[in-house]
């Protein structure tokens, strides 16, 4: 049933490494052909064989929407009538970086790129360039992009392969990447006090999103960001993932931690290839053509990605606290569901639920590091996901992913979801 998409993998496979443009949607995690996608439509995905799905990848987060949402579509719309690109500057790229500071509580300027690992790499060489130290500090089985200096026990696609350390990273560049574990606020403590003086910045995912999701225990962020303050070193939130959908303030409204630097994509560009980068004035400063620390892109501040992502940062901010608190009683329910439906069947299970992104892990809780994410069943949520599909509902083709939500989901996808989760659970037993 399954025979365009089949059809359509053996071609790409002959032209794409793996068939795809991203390694995790080759499936590999979970065995099988991947889907071809034909469409969306709010909260649902429908594929080339023409079966739909209740969306919770949503393009691995963007879609805060949902598909196609006709205002999204509308302002890309009216932007591409009026030229796609111009390499000369826009009233409409300054708007949306006064929404942006105006909505991130550590922002004062920022700078627009084209994805989630320009932000990050651009944020770590200002962060070296600003405190003149080589080593950054990342957690094990966090995300952050595929920059040369990040690829070092990385989580999502590194990690559900299997290669945490890439081939190809010059050896005196992963050298500079100090690696501990997430929530483990002591061995922070403990690398400062021999390391501190070398230490550029602490880059972490305030909720982590690329192990499954990781809630910070409490206190941890707090740890960093007295550590960092007190060695003179910058802390970077990625929030790459968690920006405009924890919170319409990310993560740092949320735990109320303001870090010196932040990384956003996904949301900020509603589905286009939009990443940014901000935080204190003074830092920013240094940023070329203010400062010397070069950082540059031909198609950055693109219109009709600032069209799309101001359009629905503007709808979030309308939309205001009580989205987020919708959105996070939704994933609680998915997640009571998936725990409930375990318990009946005597399968380990636990989850997490925060703003609009959510984890489903076969292990016993609780899940506080990518040790302890890493050892859920991966074969059970192998067939968990390919049953959900068989159900109608589309996860992340991996345990070590995050599953997103959509302020378009309704109580009727709930409820299909709901019964998905009864009927893939009995598949796993
Ligand atoms: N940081 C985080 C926290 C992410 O989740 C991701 C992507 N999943 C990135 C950075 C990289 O973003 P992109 O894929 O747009 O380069």
């Amino acid at each position: 049933m399954y025979d365009k998409s089949e059809a359509a993998f053996a071609a790409a496979k002959r032209v794409m490494p793996g068939g795809v443009n991203s390694p995790v949607r080759a499936f590999k995690a979970v065995g099988g052909t991947p889907f071809f996608a034909s469409h969306g439509e709010g909260p649902y995905l429908y594929d080339i064989d023409g079966h739909r799905y209740v969306d919770y990848l949503l393009s691995w987060g963007p879609l805060i929407w949902g598909h196609a949402h006709p205002e999204i579509v509308a302002a890309v719309e009216s932007a591409a009538r009026r030229g796609t690109s111009f390499g000369v500057p826009t009233e409409l790229e300054t708007r949306m970086a006064e929404k942006v500071t105006q909505l991130m509580p550590s922002i004062e300027v920022v700078r627009m790129v084209n994805s989630g690992t320009e932000a990050t790499m651009s944020a770590l060489r200002l962060a070296r360039a600003y405190t003149s130290r080589d080593c950054i500090v990342k957690f094990e089985g966090g995300y952050h992009g595929h920059a040369d200096s990040l690829l070092v026990k990385a989580g999502s696609g590194v990690a559900t392969f299997g290669l945490p350390n890439s081939p190809g990273v010059p050896r005196t560049t992963a050298e500079t990447t100090l690696t501990l574990p997430y929530n483990d606020a002591e061995a922070v403590r403990a690398l400062f006090a021999r390391r501190g003086e070398d230490i550029a910045a602490v880059i972490v995912e305030p909720v982590a999103g690329n192990m499954g999701c990781i809630l910070p225990e409490p206190g941890f962020l707090k740890t960093l960001r007295e550590v960092t303050q007190a060695y003179g070193a910058l802390l970077i939130f990625d929030e790459v993932m968690t920006g405009f959908r924890v919170a319409l303030g990310g993560a740092q409204a949320r735990f109320g931690i303001t870090p010196d630097l932040t990384t956003l994509g996904k949301v900020i560009g509603a589905g286009l290839p939009v990443g940014a980068y901000g935080g204190r004035r003074d830092i920013m400063a240094l940023v070329a053509p203010d400062g010397p620390m070069y950082q540059a892109g031909t198609l950055s501040g693109n219109p009709l990605a600032m069209a799309a992502g101001l359009r629905s940062l503007e709808m979030l901010e309308e939309a205001g606290p009580a989205l987020y608190e919708r959105l996070e009683a939704f994933g609680r329910r998915i997640v009571a569901a998936f725990t409930a439906a375990g318990q009946r069947r005597g399968v380990p299970v636990y989850g997490h639920a925060i703003g609009g992104m959510f984890g489903l892990f076969f292990r016993e809780g609780p899940v506080r590091s990518f040790a302890e994410a890493s050892s859920a069943d991966a074969g059970r949520y192998a067939r968990f996901f390919h049953a959900m599909l068989q159900n109608g509902v589309s996860l992340a083709p991996s345990q070590l992913e995050a599953g997103f939500l959509s302020a378009v989901h309704t109580e009727r996808e709930l409820a299909l979801t709901e019964e998905a989760i009864e009927r893939a659970m009995a598949a796993v037993v």
